[in-house]
């Protein structure tokens, strides 16, 4: 039963709180996920020990959230999240058992809200496991407070609900109609890292839904008012898979989206050349241009949503343009047998821009099979035109 979720490394990290005085159990996702059979993303450890007192016992530490009082232990190459029971102002005046409840008491719903023992004893003062069973999600005793306390807490219902595939219970959900507009304030950071994991669970259709439901969506920055085609388009892969059928559905554009969720850069140029490539495959069928110079992935998402948008009764794959772009004479200009040095040297003239120039007119006529991709071939045609033309 222990063995899975007690990384060993994480037993390691109690064992030796616990010979150093302290008081440590696992908590939070990691614990749930136990129950559920997962494998937990991290790792997360409650202590009685301060912050100080941790970074003594351990040899490798880094501060990523003192101020909340975590401290990252390493333990065999392997990051724990160790955090200071959060009892708010009191700790001082309580022993240990009243203050891993008063941290548990703090967490957002019953489900996360489970500590385990390193021998694999729960302490579940919120009938954690009962609603693990019956898979729901509930907020820790009473859902206005939470909600008031971290408006976030009613995105991350929804958020969980995706992930797990579970219902929002029922006075959590009323509670959160009822105080949806308190999201609009929280840090757009925070909203985005639920975003990205609604995205990739297992029902991120209900996410959506139970987004609108709720309300929340009217909180966020933006929110596509349409997504019936959803279903269509799941699962989602990867988390810039998620935004970009996030801004279609929306018919937002890619920098709409890209600012008002402050996606990285990386996600922003995914996002624009999804919204370039499917501008161009409303037009017509993807050409050898096309397939030569958008990414396999990007080609997929775009086919896919034209798919799912037109109602065709067509199966795409990523492996459907990994392939068309393999049939291609060359997949980049990296291919190409010649370079901008091999022209300068024929051409026996000083650089300037007709190098470039040349280079995409032999790299056009390669791609298209108008040229063979051969350096003889090559010369002979450039030495011929070239001349000519001067
Ligand atoms: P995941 O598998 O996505 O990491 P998780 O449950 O571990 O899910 P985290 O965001 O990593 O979620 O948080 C770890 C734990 O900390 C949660 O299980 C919960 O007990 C607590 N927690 C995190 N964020 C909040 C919050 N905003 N309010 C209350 N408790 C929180
Ligand atoms: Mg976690």
């Amino acid at each position: 039963m222990m063995h899975f979720l007690a990384s060993k490394a994480g037993v390691k990290v109690i064992n030796q709180l616990e010979q150093a005085g302290y008081e440590a159990v696992f908590v939070g996702g990691a614990v749930r996920d136990h129950l559920l059979g997962k494998r937990a993303t991290d790792i997360d450890i409650a202590t009685s020990a301060e912050p100080s007192e941790v970074k003594e016992v351990f040899a490798t530490t880094i501060d990523i959230g003192i101020e909340h009082g975590t401290i990252l232990v390493l333990v065999d190459e392997e990051p724990i999240e160790v955090t200071t029971y959060r009892t708010g102002e009191i700790r001082a005046q309580l022993n240990t058992v009243k203050s891993l409840r008063e941290d548990l008491r703090r967490r957002d719903f019953t489900i996360n809200a489970l500590a385990m023992t390193k021998e694999g004893q729960f302490v579940d003062f919120f009938d954690g496991r009962e609603d693990l069973k019956k898979r729901l999600i509930r907020a820790v005793e009473s859902p206005k407070e939470r909600f008031e306390e971290d408006a976030l807490r009613m995105l991350r219902a929804v958020r969980f609900a995706s992930v797990l595939d579970f219902t929002i219970e029922k006075e959590t959900f009323e509670t959160m109609k009822k105080y949806a507009y308190e999201l609009q304030p929280v840090a757009i950071e925070r909203i985005k890292v639920e975003m990205d994991k609604m995205f990739l669970g297992n029902n991120p259709l209900k996410g959506f839904k139970l987004l609108v439901e709720s309300g929340l969506n009217q909180a966020l920055p933006l929110f596509p008012s349409e997504f019936c085609q959803l279903e269509d388009l799941l699962p989602f892969e990867f988390t810039k898979e998620g935004w970009t059928i996030f801004m279609l559905l929306g018919r937002f554009t890619a920098s709409e989206v890209g600012n008002a969720y402050k996606l990285s850069n990386d996600e922003k140029r995914f996002l624009s050349h999804v919204e370039k490539a499917y501008t161009i495959r409303l037009k017509k069928i993807f050409t050898i241009d096309d397939i030569y110079f958008y990414d396999a992935m990007i080609l997929y998402i775009v086919e896919k949503f034209y798919i799912a948008m037109n109602n065709l009764k067509k199966d795409v794959s990523i492996e459907t343009f990994e392939r068309e772009k393999e049939k291609l004479p060359i997949q980049s200009l990296k291919d190409l047998k010649v370079s901008g040095q091999d022209l300068l040297k024929w051409a026996n003239v000083r650089g300037g821009r007709w190098v470039g120039e040349w280079m995409q007119k032999i790299e056009y006529a390669v791609l298209h099979g108008h040229c063979k991709n051969e350096i003889a071939i090559i010369k002979e045609w450039f030495i011929n035109d070239f001349d000519s033309e001067r």
